[in-house]
């Protein structure tokens, strides 16, 4: 239990670390000196654990360029389409059942991704 805990924060850390990396080339891109703001698209299947997030974010900004910068997140619902009759639903797991047919096959169209949407640097 605990190493599985572990993991999931190592994993959300290094989302964090990465989004750090690449809001310092922007910044050093821009001769700008710091974040000012970042918007975050994070949708319910990406396997990205809120929580987990929220401490990796706490440890991973200080001393950096985003230190400051004011945080938005998008939470987005992800979209399956039933590969039996089509039927396009919001999907609470990857596994859910079409709410038409019952058949458990879908296709997951959104609700995977982890991006930043806009940074604003100055
Ligand atoms: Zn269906």
């Amino acid at each position: 239990m605990s190493t599985c805990i572990k993991f999931q924060k190592m994993h959300e850390l290094s989302i964090v670390m990465s989004i750090v990396e690449m809001a310092e080339k922007e910044v050093k891109k821009a001769n700008a000196e710091k974040v000012d703001s970042i918007e975050l698209e994070i949708g319910t299947l990406s396997g990205v654990e809120m929580e987990a997030f929220d401490f990796a974010w706490q440890i991973s900004l200080k001393d950096t360029v985003m230190e400051n910068a004011e945080r938005k997140i998008h939470r987005t619902k992800a979209k399956a389409r039933c590969a039996d009759c089509g039927y396009v639903f919001y999907s609470k797991t990857l596994y859910d059942e079409c709410p038409k047919c019952g058949q458990p096959f879908n296709e997951i169209l959104s609700g995977r991704e982890m991006r930043v949407k806009t940074l604003t640097v100055s």
